[in-house]
């Protein structure tokens, strides 16, 4: 088993909250407050010199890097930047340009509305079908007119995890490709992209991945796949020669043609101190351990409260690593646990979403967790009227 008391410690956490949230953001790993310090004190000290003194130009492909292992990716496929709504974008266009004589994208119901939004525009502008199907029906749904599988492998509310190498290889069988969304699959579940056939993945790094809030995303590209992309987002920087300013556009050679701009330094510079935390570790470990809490977390509401519902799949090899718990009051229920120091989420119409997150959480957090659902569900301090819908946002 890990050693959690020596990853716990790379963290600083605030005291006394028990925090079940890091599915959505996580929290701040010592080494990014320091990276993201070193940065600052770089930009003071070496003004523009920095670009190339500190490495700052180089950190989206240095970033790629360090993520690749992460997702059982060879180290020169991923780059880094954007947000993941823009790396949906540009891997989708990406992947229908590959495609051209096909009609249809198809994804799943399950699948982030920013996803979604994104693909039925791209459709409405090519002419091209997106089809909206049930998680389980993904299989039959695809066919000699599909372009692009489109799906995110762990599904945001419920944790239902799609078997990537299964469809990967059915979308391949009727000549689609496969895209998938890492978001709530990167730092949370064990990861093979290159055994699993995935043409194109994408991902943040603010959930599991611990990059503070706004940290940029992650893009990969299989190799051999990437030479025959013309990005659809042609950005200076993603040029083979961005400081030759050409008027011209000459895609750079790899997947660092899907770079599009300036980045984000002090982010990345976060996100580099962040990503230090995983030296050492085994994903697969960190999910077996995950998966510990998380049957900790389902035994323990099952004896003591009784109406929340598992709305996740009970066989861990089928979801992810956070738990969705039904209650048609789920989000007074929720604004309650953050009154008594037990931080998770609320996601309409009635899902209490926890994150089970190894690397800063144990079993006595899900013991103290389970003290403060407990006495909230017996007692009913839901029904409050501070914690009532019209209070506003939940986390
Ligand atoms: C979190 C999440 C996003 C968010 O995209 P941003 O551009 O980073 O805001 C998109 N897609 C999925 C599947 C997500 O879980």
């Amino acid at each position: 088993m890990m050693d959690f008391s020596a990853t716990r410690a790379l963290f600083d956490l605030p005291d006394g909250i028990c925090y079940l949230d890091g599915n959505s953001l996580g929290p701040q790993p010592r080494a990014a407050a320091s990276a993201a310090a070193r940065a600052l004190g770089e930009w003071q000290g070496q003004l523009i010199g920095g670009w190339n003194g500190a490495g700052w130009m180089d950190l989206p492909v240095a970033l790629g890097a360090a993520i690749a292992p992460l997702i059982g990716a060879a180290p020169d496929t991923v780059v880094v930047g954007e947000t993941l709504s823009i790396r949906v974008h540009q891997a989708l266009m990406a992947a229908l340009d590959l495609r051209p004589e096909r009609t249809e994208i198809v994804t799943d119901s399950g699948n982030f509305p920013s996803d979604i939004y994104i693909a039925a525009e791209i459709a409405r502008r090519r002419g091209l079908t997106l089809r909206v199907v049930a998680p389980d029906a993904v299989e039959t749904a695809l066919g000699p007119q599909t372009a692009v599988l489109m799906l995110t492998e762990v599904d945001y509310r419920t944790a239902r995890r799609h078997d990537m190498a299964r469809l990967s290889a059915r979308a391949h069988e009727v000549g689609a490709l496969a895209l998938w969304d890492l978001a709530h699959s990167a730092g949370a579940v064990p990861l093979d992209l290159a055994g699993a056939g995935a043409d194109f993945a994408v991902g943040c790094t603010y959930k599991y991945l611990n990059g503070g809030p706004g940290s940029p995303a992650f893009l990969h590209a299989a190799p051999g796949l990437i030479e025959a992309v013309t990005p659809a987002l042609p950005g200076w920087l993603g040029h083979a020669a961005p400081f030759g300013f050409d008027m011209d556009y000459a895609p750079a050679p790899g997947v660092a043609r899907m770079r599009i701009g300036t980045p984000p330094v002090l982010q990345m510079a976060a996100l580099q101190g962040a990503l230090t935390v995983w030296k050492g570790l085994s994903m697969t470990e960190v999910f077996a351990t995950a998966q510990g809490l998380a049957q900790r977390l389902i035994d323990g509401v099952a004896a003591r409260a009784p109406a929340l519902r598992l709305a996740s799949p009970e066989d861990p090899a089928r979801r992810g690593s956070h738990l969705a718990f039904a209650h048609p009051e789920a989000q007074a229920i929720m604004r309650a646990f953050i009154a008594r120091g037990l931080v998770g989420d609320f996601r309409a119409p009635d899902i209490v979403r926890l994150a089970l997150t190894p690397l800063y959480i144990g079993p006595a957090d899900i013991d103290r967790a389970l003290d403060i659902i407990a006495e909230v569900m017996t007692s009913r301090a839901w029904e409050d009227p501070a914690f009532a819908a019209s209070a506003g946002p939940v986390t």
